[in-house]
């Protein structure tokens, strides 16, 4: 895909600056008590969006087995930047999708099964909050429920993964201006007090806190439930075949043009690119099933057509953005033993940052690909390109291997070089100050000169 990168070409400062400069720039941006953020290396770049996108689970391997059965290389390969994260979490070298997704969005270290929470329970500001306060757009897209531990993580501040509810009465309460995904059912209204407390915590230890009540989600006054918030800020879109079939170039509801929307196409996960009946039995001979009866049968095309509209509608907003990006599904595939699913969701997310990539020409869009943790410990054993490989995976879990970064775009350049995941944050908090400081602005709202139909890059 010989997209163009518009790189520019300035230089990082890798040593920080003390007080004086950030003193100066207080006015323009926040944060400048954070010990670790990099000192704006990029004034005067125009930056109009940054999308950063996860692939649950994605190790290496995955990919390396991707690109040699495909017989050439995946769109992610040919981006011009790559480097390694570190994934460690305050747990222990093996992360899960909570605390990593906290690490990357916040800075900060966190237990496993936390999210937006750090080590001793304080809430950190995530990036897409930052983002939000700076007067930018933002976008989570995900194939799993918006209520899953990596889509959640954008914007929400909870104990416990688990608490779909909470997470769900939290986004409703701290929306994007895009939504789109799976959860349905936990935004629906089921009981009318269902609306949980703030869930901080102030331990000061940095031992995992085991306040008994850590975990508890009392109830509140909050009469509404969390479709009805969202109903008086958003569109909102439950079908899927609707969304689908709509021959909008940009998000649209009935045939409206539409910039804030919460789209939640399945009652819970979106079913795999290929549907839930393709999946291997696991270990105990048993299948999977997600799907309520009026969810999609399979999801064909689905993320591409989802992300393609929503950096459209975003760039015609003519508001610089932030937009999450996550093929939930491969990390399944790892923890089934099921390497077709893997690689089906891989693919899936490769066409998507192909399009993508496609889509933003011409922009000043940070575009960066990464995993947040490997799934299964896989192992390619035996093969030749062109054909199915022989391999192997050595558990149903996370293992602690580095996980690829790929990256493309303005400040692309920092992405290089091994780092935690936490640096992530770190970067692209650069990138974002750097908008803080420029004079120009999206001259191209829309992008049209770049646009093709959907139908014709199907
Ligand atoms: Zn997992």
């Amino acid at each position: 895909m010989p997209a163009r990168d518009r790189t520019p070409t300035f230089r990082i400062r890798t040593q920080h600056t003390p007080g004086l400069l950030c003193l100066f720039l207080a006015s323009l941006i926040s944060g400048c008590d954070k010990p670790s953020e990099p000192d704006l290396p990029y004034g005067n770049q125009q930056v109009d969006g940054i999308i950063l996108i996860l692939g649950d689970g994605m190790g290496l391997s995955f990919i390396t087995q991707a690109s040699l059965e495909k017989g050439e290389p995946l769109a992610i390969e040919g981006m011009p930047v790559v480097g390694l994260q570190r994934t460690k979490s305050l747990d222990g070298s093996i992360t899960d999708s909570a605390a990593a997704i906290t690490a990357i969005v916040t800075g900060h270290k966190t237990f496993n099964g936390w999210i937006g929470l750090d080590g001793k329970g304080n809430h950190v500001r995530t990036l897409f909050e930052e983002a939000k306060q700076r007067g930018w757009n933002t976008a989570v897209i995900s194939t799993s429920s918006v209520t899953h531990a990596t889509p959640a993580g954008a914007f929400v501040h909870v104990v416990d993964r688990k608490q779909d509810e909470a997470i769900a009465w939290q986004l409703a309460h701290n929306p994007p201006d895009i939504l789109i995904g799976g959860g349905r059912q936990f935004f629906a209204p089921r009981n009318s007090d269902s609306g949980p407390s703030d869930p901080t915590m102030n331990s000061t230890s940095q031992e995992r806190p085991s306040d008994p009540g850590m975990n508890h989600i009392s109830r509140t006054n909050e009469s509404k439930v969390p479709m009805d918030l969202l109903r008086n800020t958003h569109s909102l879109e439950f079908s899927y075949v609707r969304f689908m079939k709509s021959d909008c170039d940009s998000l649209c509801v009935n045939g409206e043009s539409v910039d804030r929307l919460i789209a939640l196409l399945a009652d819970d996960h979106l079913p795999p690119v290929a549907g839930w009946d393709s999946l291997e039995p696991n270990e105990d001979g048993k299948k999977y099933h997600g799907a309520a009866p009026d969810d999609p049968p399979t999801r064909e095309g689905f993320l591409r057509l989802a992300s393609v509209r929503t950096v459209r509608t975003l760039l015609e907003s003519g508001k610089p953005f932030l937009m999450l990006v996550e093929g939930s599904q491969i990390d399944w595939g790892g923890h089934g033993k099921d390497i077709r699913y893997a690689l089906r969701e891989l693919y899936d997310l490769d066409e998507t940052v192909a399009a993508l990539r496609q889509e933003i020409r011409g922009h000043n869009i940070l575009i960066i690909f990464t995993a947040d943790h490997e799934t299964g410990g896989h192992a390619i054993l035996d093969g030749k390109p062109g054909q199915k490989q022989k391999a192997a995976f050595l558990t149903n879990y996370h293992t602690a291997v580095m996980v690829p970064v790929f990256a493309a775009g303005p400040g692309s350049e920092q992405f290089t070089g091994t780092y935690e995941n936490t640096d992530l944050h770190h970067k692209m908090l650069a990138v974002m100050n750097a908008f803080a400081l420029s004079s120009s602005r999206i001259t191209d709202p829309g992008g049209r000169q770049n646009r093709t139909r959907l139908s014709e890059s199907r």
